[in-house]
This record gives structure tokens, C-alpha cells and sequence, in this order.
């Protein structure tokens, strides 16, 4: 039987709800955070790679998605390097998504990672390297450093949200 520890601070309201499997496993409490889509339900996803360069570095990522309403997801040697968990990482051995809106930022498009996110609606990639391969199932890319574009792509939206 596991240890039930004592549940990591969230920042915002949680839903809890009771659940119990048979076997030597039983689950006493399972959490869910208030507002967050599950990401293979959810419309709009914002998805970071190795090109983010350290975890602390995901404030960036975090506020676009906010802004967009939308779920985070990352590539499979984000979550590997514990930069992110587990459950956001999609591709062929992670959670296959078809989101209206996949936006890759920082990531290299390796075929085990476009096999869990190509049928996605429309496909936006931020890439400094013009010859990634993302670009080449991307509906629209940008050429750049992410720590340029991503802010200044999320204060555009920020913007344009308050005017409409
Ligand atoms: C059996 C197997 C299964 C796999 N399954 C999966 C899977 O399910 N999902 C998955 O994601 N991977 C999977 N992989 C790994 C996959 O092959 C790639 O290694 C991985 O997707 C690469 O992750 P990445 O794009 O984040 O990193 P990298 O390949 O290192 O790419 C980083 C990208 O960031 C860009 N970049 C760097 N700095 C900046 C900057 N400042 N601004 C803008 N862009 C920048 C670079 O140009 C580069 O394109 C699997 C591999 C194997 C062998």
C-alpha cells in the first residue's frame, strides 16, 4: 500500500472527489485543478521543448497559455529532465492530441513527437532554427528566439483580447 503524502500547494481552487481500485493499490483522494482542461479534451494547447533551456523559464509559457485559455503540453525530454510532469507530455509514447490550436515553441517537430500532435487542427511553431522540422507540418511558422517572440506574441493577445 503507498504512503499517502501530504498533496503539493496549487494555486488555485481544487476539485476532490473520492475513488477506490481493488487490488493491493488503493487510491483515497484524487485532485484536479479547477479550470484546466485535461489536455486530451482540450482546444487550445501551448507546448514547450528543450529549447526553453531551463524549467525556470516556463513563466513565459504559462502566460501565453493563460492568456489563451489553454492547456500546457512539452515534449518527451522535458518531462524526462523533470522539467514537467509526466502527464504533459505528448507524442508517440506520451498523450496523442487534436487540438484546433497546437502551438510548439522551442521544439524540434522529431516524427515520435509530431505522431501524438499532427492532427491537430492548426499547427503555429516558434523556431530560431529555420530548418527544424516542425516547420515542415506547421500551418504557420515564426522564425526566432522564443524569448523574444513568446512575450511579445502574449502581449499582442493580451491586447486584442481587450479591445473585442
Ligand atoms: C522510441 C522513441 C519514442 C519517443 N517518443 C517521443 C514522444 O512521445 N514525444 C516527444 O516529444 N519525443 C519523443 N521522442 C524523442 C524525440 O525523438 C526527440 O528527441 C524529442 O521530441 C526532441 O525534443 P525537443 O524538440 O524538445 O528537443 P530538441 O530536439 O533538442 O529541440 C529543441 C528545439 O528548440 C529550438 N530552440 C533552441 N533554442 C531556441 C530559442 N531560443 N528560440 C527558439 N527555438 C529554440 C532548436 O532549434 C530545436 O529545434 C522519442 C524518441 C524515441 C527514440
Amino acid at each position: 500500500m503507498l504512503s499517502n503524502p501530504k498533496p503539493p500547494a496549487l494555486p488555485c481552487p481544487l476539485k476532490t472527489f473520492q475513488a477506490a481500485l481493488k487490488g493491493r493499490i488503493r487510491v483515497k483522494e484524487v485532485k484536479t485543478q479547477e479550470g484546466i482542461v485535461p489536455l486530451p479534451e482540450a482546444e487550445t494547447v501551448v507546448s514547450a521543448g528543450r529549447g526553453m533551456k531551463d524549467p525556470a523559464n516556463w513563466g513565459i509559457v504559462e502566460d501565453l497559455a493563460a492568456t489563451l485559455n489553454a492547456t500546457t503540453a512539452c515534449s518527451r525530454p522535458v518531462a524526462d529532465s523533470h522539467w514537467r510532469p509526466h502527464h504533459e507530455h505528448v507524442g508517440q509514447t506520451g498523450i496523442a492530441i487534436r487540438p484546433n490550436l497546437y502551438i510548439a515553441i522551442g521544439i524540434s517537430g522529431a516524427i515520435q513527437h509530431l505522431a501524438g500532435v499532427n492532427n491537430s487542427k492548426v499547427i503555429v511553431v516558434i523556431n530560431k532554427d529555420p530548418e527544424a522540422p516542425f516547420f515542415k507540418a506547421a500551418d504557420y511558422g515564426v522564425v526566432g528566439d522564443l524569448f523574444d517572440i513568446v512575450p511579445r506574441l502574449n502581449e499582442s493577445l493580451k491586447k486584442f483580447k481587450a479591445a473585442h
